[in-house]
């Protein structure tokens, strides 16, 4: 039996940030990691308020090294072309112009070496297979298996949960929810050749809004570039051929993409992944809590991930903290990380659920700034959601708006509602619909 204060399932943005700041503050923490990194991981654009993590976690130059700098993000409806612009730099604070796309094989390399240089004990190719939470007094028992076959028994005073999409104590609690307002599929893959913005707008993200959902192209600092479809799942039900000439015949429905990748060619293999949009009813217990995927998914399209699944790392560490030392705090400190861990993806959501309907996409087609909305708008895209900028008036003005062009076009708003009720439900339950 092996002994330590932390165990932290899963070595991805979550579980590395908060074994290195748990290390950091003298804990004991052991890092369970099921992969050997360098691994393959999805979710390569990340936002400027990722950078002030980096800085307090110690790896802002490491990551400056491998990344791509990304001033902003393009929208572009395959429909007429037409395209916007938008330049983190515009948003209401203007001190972080910028953020990165990393290749996250070597960004997750990063966060994982710097927590064992911090001081945590870090197992890769190490699977942990049963947990016992016993009591909430008593310490949390932890079953691992080795790639070779050998297995292990821990002993932790408190387990963090940050196994990703896995969410493996989400399963064994039977916690996780089916998100019932959103639901898509994907498939992407890495391309070389593909034609490259000039200049700042090189390391641009660029969302193309097409019949069945949208695509990201995301220029990484090697010369490739990562192009993924977020598609509603009868969509990629109804894929017959293998997915890679599926990827390439989904990119051929987008013409302004399709324009950008004529000269190139796709490098290895093209990947799917199925309907993955849900929550937890819960974030923590009295000896354990989820961090980032493992607690909540959300719909990509504003690159949040990462973001969401670092800061809960953050809000983690502190209740932890204090869970550890002070347990007269404990209670609140679980509970006011509870509420910064719903914080952002429910901000997030909002968005998400409106981002393909029509009234939306005017929006951002032609973004106004009456009452600061475009800088608030600005500042949610660059995961600016926690601190003191006083977004929160001008979001309200926004969405107010959005409610009264939906009202100026009722026609058009309830054929939206109805294939988006269409389009969200699980792929198995019906025929595509039209549109
Ligand atoms: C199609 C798609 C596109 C995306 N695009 C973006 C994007 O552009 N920007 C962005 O910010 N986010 C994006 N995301 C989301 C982003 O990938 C995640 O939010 C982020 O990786 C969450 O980090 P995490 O540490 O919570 O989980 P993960 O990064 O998934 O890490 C979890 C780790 O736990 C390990 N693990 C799992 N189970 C076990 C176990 N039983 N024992 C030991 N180890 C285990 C895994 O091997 C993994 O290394 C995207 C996601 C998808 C699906």
């Amino acid at each position: 039996m092996r002994d330590t204060d932390v165990l932290v399932i899963g070595g991805g943005p979550a579980g590395s940030t908060a074994a290195a700041l748990l290390a950091r503050r003298g804990h004991r923490v052991a890092v369970i990691e099921k992969a050997r990194h360098p691994r393959f991981h999805i979710g390569e654009s990340l936002l400027p308020a990722n950078l002030p993590l980096f800085e307090r976690l110690g790896v802002a130059d490491e990551v400056r090294a491998i990344g791509m700098q990304k001033w902003g993000a393009e929208f572009v409806s395959s429909w007429d072309g037409r395209q916007q612009e938008f330049r983190f730099s515009e948003a209401w604070d203007k001190s972080m112009p910028f953020a990165y796309q990393v290749r996250r094989s070597e960004f997750d390399q990063i966060l994982i070496r710097n927590a064992a240089r911090a001081g945590a004990e870090v197992f890769e190719g190490t699977r942990v297979c049963a947990v016992d939470l016993g009591d909430g007094a008593s310490p949390v028992q932890v079953q691992v298996q080795r790639e070779d076959g050998g297995s292990e028994s821990w002993r932790a005073r408190f387990l963090v949960d940050a196994s990703g999409r896995d969410t493996f104590l989400a399963n064994r609690l039977q916690c996780k929810r089916r998100n019932r307002r959103h639901n898509s599929a994907a498939i992407f893959g890495h391309f070389g050749g593909a034609q490259r913005n000039a200049g700042e707008r090189e390391g641009h993200i660029t969302i193309y809004w097409f019949d069945h959902g949208w695509f990201w192209f995301i220029p990484l600092s090697d010369g490739a570039t990562s192009v993924g479809a977020v598609v509603w799942p009868y969509y990629l039900k109804s894929r017959t051929r293998p997915v890679n000439d599926f990827l390439l015949d989904t990119i051929a429905l987008c013409p302004p993409l399709a324009e950008r990748l004529s000269a190139a060619r796709l490098l290895g293999e093209a990947e799917a992944t199925g309907n993955y949009s849900y929550r937890c009813t819960r974030s923590y217990g009295d000896n354990f809590l989820l961090l980032g995927d493992a607690y909540a998914f959300i719909d990509p399209v504003f690159s949040s991930g990462v973001m969401l699944a670092m800061k809960s790392a953050f809000a983690g560490c502190d209740a932890i903290e204090a869970c550890l030392r002070a347990p007269s705090r404990a209670r609140a400190a679980l509970r006011e990380f509870d509420r910064l861990t719903r914080h952002g993806p429910k901000q997030f959501s909002w968005f998400i659920y409106r981002v393909t309907t029509p009234t939306m996409r005017e929006m951002f087609m032609r973004p106004r700034n009456t009452l600061r909305m475009k800088e608030a708008l600005l500042s949610l895209l660059a995961g600016d959601i926690y601190g003191s900028t006083p977004i929160w008036r001008s979001l309200r003005a926004f969405k107010l708006v959005y409610g009264l062009l939906s009202m100026l076009h009722p026609r058009r708003s309830a054929r939206a509602r109805r294939l988006r009720r269409l389009n969200i439900r699980p792929a198995a339950s019906g025929p595509m619909p039209a549109g």
